[in-house]
């Protein structure tokens, strides 16, 4: 272990060194028109996507295969990604072993040793906190009590804009984890997540599990995708979420070359794999018990944040269902930039996001400002043990998707 201490403590000081990147755009984000076509305006879930005209000049040999590893279509060899690729100090990444990938939403962690965890290795400990010194830590709760964050994943989407619009009479902001293929297939639903106020995120340029990737196939994966969402929306995230979940320390160092932060979640609805590997009814169950723990006294410390999906329209459902007795259960339900006072998600000042006290929550309440929210001083605010083994089940109940 002896190399994996000198090599943290060389990244103390280079982890933060600016790396080469070509993140342009000619879109405003505060100036965003969606043209009124069937699709941008449905309230039908069922609405057939129609292919549109990309709303910003494009060519597709400028960017990475859909749905296919990042450095495909050529992208690993072109001048702009060795520049990127080159200007980082790939002496300090730490030796982690790139993982072996089985069946979807599985790893092989065959002789990885769980009980010291050396790598921070979500995927086989729920590890959140990186063991490297200099690694961005991950979020995975809001520090604000008796708050939920709201996160949805895997999106944009052409079929989406009722789930949109319902957010929106909802009076709610959610995080939102773009996927860049999905951004670079449906650039109008991403433009309307940023248009609508939603905080968005990277989810990653094709949904792998990150830590099965090498350094360099990592490394596109998070920068096509942020540089997608640029190109798109004018704004570059400054947070991500790793698909499935999967980060170790390796995959983290990478990420904070980009100075992405990794989200994760304390709460994981299941949603996505109701009628799959768990039943619609053991999902209906985890919302309720998680809209329980918003008045029993889980989140009097603390907040949450709940892993669910815009995906389909039976995850989207879920999601309506369950809004209005969420609302009712937690004082707050907003965004995790704001549920974190993290006012500046992204690279551009131009649009920012309100300290959390400030805010008006996502509550049913009909005060429209000056809620009950209180700074606290982190997501590692208290909370009691009871509490905390609740989050725990939840937590470990399922590590299959994000
Ligand atoms: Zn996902």
């Amino acid at each position: 272990m002896l190399y994996r201490i000198i090599a943290s403590a060389a990244l103390v000081a280079t982890a933060t060194a600016a790396v080469v990147t070509n993140y342009t755009s000619i879109v405003d984000p505060t100036n965003i028109t969606i043209p009124s076509i069937p699709q941008t305006t449905a309230y039908d879930w069922q609405t057939a996507c129609v292919a549109y005209e990309f709303p910003v000049p494009f060519d597709a040999s400028e960017w990475p295969g859909d749905w296919l590893v990042a450095t495909t279509n050529g992208m690993n060899e072109t001048a702009e990604y060795q520049a990127l690729y080159n200007s980082i100090d790939w002496t300090n990444v730490p030796q982690i072993p790139v993982r072996t990938a089985l069946a979807q939403g599985e790893l092989d962690t065959t002789g990885y040793d769980t009980v010291n965890d050396p790598d921070c290795w979500w995927s086989a400990t729920g590890c959140v906190t990186p063991k490297v010194p200099g690694v961005l830590k991950d979020i995975s709760a809001c520090a604000e009590p008796d708050t939920w964050g709201l996160t949805y994943d895997d999106g944009p989407n052409c079929s989406h804009n009722a789930f949109y619009d319902f957010l929106q009479q909802q009076n709610l902001k959610a995080s939102m984890f773009y996927i860049g293929s999905n951004v670079m297939n449906w650039p109008l639903g991403a433009q309307r997540g940023v248009r609508d106020g939603h905080h968005i995120s990277v989810h990653t340029w094709s949904h792998p599990m990150m830590t099965s990737l090498n350094n360099q196939d990592a490394l596109a994966e998070l920068y096509y995708a942020t540089k997608m969402i640029k190109y798109v929306t004018g704004l570059t995230p400054l947070y991500w979420r790793p698909p499935l979940g999967d980060v170790d320390d390796r995959i983290r160092w990478i990420a904070t070359q980009l100075n992405l932060t990794a989200i994760i979640w304390n709460l994981d609805t299941d949603d996505w794999a109701a009628g799959t590997s768990v039943t619609v009814q053991q999902v209906q169950q985890n919302y309720q018990n998680f809209i329980t723990m918003g008045t029993n006294g889980t989140f009097a410390n603390t907040g949450n944040i709940v892993l669910s999906h815009e995906l389909n329209n039976m995850t989207m459902g879920f999601a309506e269902n369950y809004i209005p007795q969420i609302k009712q259960a937690y004082k707050n339900v907003v965004d995790v930039a704001t549920c974190m006072n993290i006012t500046n998600p992204y690279v551009e000042n131009t649009v920012t996001f309100p300290v959390f006290a400030s805010t008006s929550s996502g509550s049913n309440s009909s005060s429209t400002s000056g809620t009950s929210g209180t700074k606290s001083s982190g997501a590692a605010a208290s909370s009691n043990n009871a509490n905390a083994a609740l989050i725990i089940v939840a937590l470990f109940a399922c590590f299959c998707y994000a």
